[in-house]
C-alpha cells in the first residue's frame, strides 16, 4: 500500500493544471491522473471555435504524454473512478484497479445538460462537451453543407452561441432558439445581450428568443420535427446547448456534502479533509459569504494552484478574480469580474466601430467590466478591479483619457 499518494479524477483543465503545479512543486512521483477520456487532458475552448472549422486542426493536448512519463506522473485514461471508500482511503475504477490515496482530488467538471424528452443516442442529435463530441459534430457540419441543410441549435449560451458563429462562418444557414426573453441571460448585463443578438443576426442566424420549444417528434432514432411558439418546424440536426449541470456523481454517493457543485471551503476542502474538489464541479465560498460555482479556464487553473497550497500544507485561500472570455465569429468578448445585480453602467468606446467595454461601477468601485473586441481595456479593467480603488465614471467613459492612468 502506497500512502502518499495523490489522486486526481478528472482529465479536463483543472487536472491538467493541477499536475502541472504539483510537479513544479517537486511532488509528480505522488500523483495518479485519472481520466474517463480516452485522450491526456487537452483544450477544451477550441471544439466550439477553431476546431469546427478547420477540418485538420486537432486536439490540442495540454502535455504530452512524454511529459507525464518523465514526471513519474501515473496516467489512467478511459478508466473512470466508479466509487470511492473514504474509510480505506482507496478508489475503484471501472477496470477494477484499486487506488489508495492520502488526498484525493475531484476535477471532474460538468456535463452537458440534456432533455428527458430526447432520449440518448439520436442520431441527428448533438452535445458539445469534449473532443469525442467535437471530431463528430465537425464531420456532420461538413456533411450538412453538402446536403444544404440547416442547423438548429437549442440554448443562447455560451457554448451554443459559439458554435452557431462557427457553423455560420462555414456558411451553414443556422437557427438559435432560446426559452429565456434574452441571450447570455444569467452571465452578462442586457445591454450587452442586445448586442451580441444584433451581432448573431448579423451574421446571418435566425435568433428566436422567448420561445416555446416542446413536443419532440422521433422516428427510427431521429429527432424529425418539433414545435417551436406552436408551429411544427422540421429538423435536419439539432444541437443542444442548455448548459451544464455539475458531474457531482460521485461526490454525493460517498456521502460529501453537494449543493449545486461539490461543496469545498475557501482552500479547496470538501467536507472530507482528504479530499478536495476543484474547478467546474467545485462550489466555493465567495468573500459575500455566498457560494457559487464557475465554468471558466481561469477558475480551474486557479484553483489548481489553490489546492496545490492545501496538499502542501499551506492556507492560501482561493480569492481570484473571475475572469472569461468568448469567441462567436468575429466577435470577442470579455468579462472581468462578476456582474452585480445592481450597478451604474458606463458604456467606453473602443478602437473601432465594433469595440466598447461596458463598466459596472457599485459605490463608485468597479466591480466588472465587459470588453467587446477590446483587448487591452479588458486587462486593465482585471487591473482596476482588483486594486479595488474608486474610479472616476466621467474618466471610465471616455475612450481620451487611458485607461491605464486610472490605475495610479
Ligand atoms: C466547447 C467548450 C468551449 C469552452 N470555451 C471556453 C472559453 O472560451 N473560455 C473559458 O474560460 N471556458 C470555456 N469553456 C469552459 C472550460 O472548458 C471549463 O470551464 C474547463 O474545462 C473546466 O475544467 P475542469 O477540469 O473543471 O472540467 P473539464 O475540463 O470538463 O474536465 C472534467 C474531466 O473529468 C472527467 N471525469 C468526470 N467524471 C469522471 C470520473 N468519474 N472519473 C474520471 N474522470 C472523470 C471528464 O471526462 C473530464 O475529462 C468551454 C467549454 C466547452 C465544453
Amino acid at each position: 500500500m502506497n500512502t502518499d499518494q495523490i489522486v486526481i479524477v478528472g482529465g479536463g483543465h483543472a487536472a491538467a493544471a493541477l499536475c502541472a503545479c504539483l510537479a513544479e512543486a517537486g511532488q509528480a512521483r505522488r500523483v495518479h491522473l485519472v481520466s474517463a477520456e480516452s485522450e491526456l487532458p487537452y483544450q477544451r475552448p477550441p471544439l466550439s471555435k477553431s476546431f469546427l472549422k478547420k477540418a485538420d486542426e486537432t486536439i490540442a493536448p495540454h502535455k504530452a504524454a512524454a511529459w507525464y512519463a518523465e514526471q513519474g506522473i501515473q496516467v489512467h485514461l478511459s478508466d473512470p473512478v466508479v466509487s470511492i471508500d473514504r474509510k480505506a482511503l482507496r478508489v475503484l475504477l471501472r477496470s477494477g484497479t484499486q487506488l489508495d490515496y492520502q488526498y484525493l482530488v475531484l476535477a471532474t467538471g460538468t456535463r452537458a445538460r440534456t432533455l428527458d424528452a430526447l432520449p440518448p443516442g439520436l442520431s441527428n442529435v448533438h452535445l458539445l462537451r469534449d473532443a469525442e463530441n467535437a471530431r463528430s459534430l465537425r464531420t456532420r457540419l461538413a456533411e450538412m453543407i453538402d446536403r444544404g441543410q440547416r442547423l438548429t441549435v437549442l440554448g443562447g449560451g455560451f457554448i451554443g452561441l459559439e458554435l452557431a458563429a462557427s457553423a455560420r462562418q462555414l456558411g451553414l444557414d443556422v437557427t438559435v432558439l432560446e426559452v429565456a426573453p434574452r441571450l447570455l441571460g444569467r452571465s452578462v448585463s442586457a445591454s450587452l445581450g442586445e448586442h451580441v443578438l444584433a451581432h448573431h443576426r448579423g451574421m446571418g442566424t435566425e435568433v428566436q428568443i422567448g420561445v416555446c420549444v416542446e413536443d419532440f417528434e422521433l422516428h427510427d432514432a431521429r429527432l424529425v420535427s418539433m414545435q417551436v411558439n406552436g408551429n411544427r418546424v422540421a429538423v435536419d440536426e439539432l444541437v443542444l446547448g442548455i448548459g451544464a449541470v455539475p458531474e457531482a456523481r460521485l461526490a454525493a454517493d460517498c456521502g460529501l456534502a453537494v449543493d449545486n457543485g461539490i461543496v469545498v471551503d475557501a482552500c479547496m476542502r470538501t467536507s472530507d479533509m482528504a479530499i478536495l474538489a476543484i474547478g467546474d464541479c467545485a462550489a466555493f465560498p465567495t468573500t459575500d459569504g455566498t457560494r457559487i460555482r464557475l465554468e471558466s479556464v481561469q477558475n480551474a487553473n486557479d484553483q489548481a494552484r489553490t489546492a496545490t497550497a492545501t496538499l502542501l500544507g499551506r492556507e492560501e485561500p482561493y480569492k481570484s478574480l473571475p475572469w472569461f472570455w468568448s469567441e462567436q465569429g468575429p466577435m470577442r468578448l470579455q468579462m472581468a469580474g462578476l456582474l452585480p445585480t445592481s450597478s451604474a453602467t458606463i458604456q467606453r468606446a473602443g478602437a473601432n466601430a465594433s469595440s466598447f467595454t461596458i463598466f459596472h461601477v457599485v459605490n463608485g468601485r468597479l466591480l466588472c467590466a465587459e470588453s467587446v473586441n477590446a483587448p487591452l481595456d479588458h486587462m486593465i479593467s482585471r487591473k482596476l478591479i482588483e486594486a479595488g480603488v474608486g474610479v472616476n465614471t466621467a474618466s471610465l467613459a471616455d475612450p481620451s483619457i487611458p485607461l491605464k492612468s486610472l490605475l495610479v
